[in-house]
């Protein structure tokens, strides 16, 4: 496994463990138009590269995908999750 891999699956662990939510199946490869997603069969994929981002991306987009394993959806429940666990959220943004 490389470097950028072994960071994004770290970082995934502890996001996991901190947001209680277990993914099927964890992909980390290359994106080019988005830096995650998260499939309703509970499939999260990241993208390789997030691993050059800052700590601070790094965080948003995985607790951002992985959020959506709980609410599938941009709604007022998945905001407040979001502010609860990522304060700063909305200075980033998901697409790339
Ligand atoms: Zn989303």
């Amino acid at each position: 496994m490389n470097d950028q891999r072994k960071v994004i699956r770290c970082r995934v662990e502890y996001w996991a463990q901190r947001l209680h939510v277990r993914p099927r199946l964890v992909r980390v490869q290359r994106m080019t138009r988005k830096w995650g997603s998260c499939s309703t069969s509970g499939i999260v994929t990241l993208a390789a590269d997030l691993a050059d981002q800052d700590t601070d991306f790094q965080n948003f987009v995985i607790a951002h995908e992985l959020l959506h394993l709980r609410v599938p959806n941009h709604g007022r429940l998945f905001k407040a999750l979001m502010t609860a666990h990522v304060p700063d959220w909305r200075r980033h943004e998901i697409r790339r």
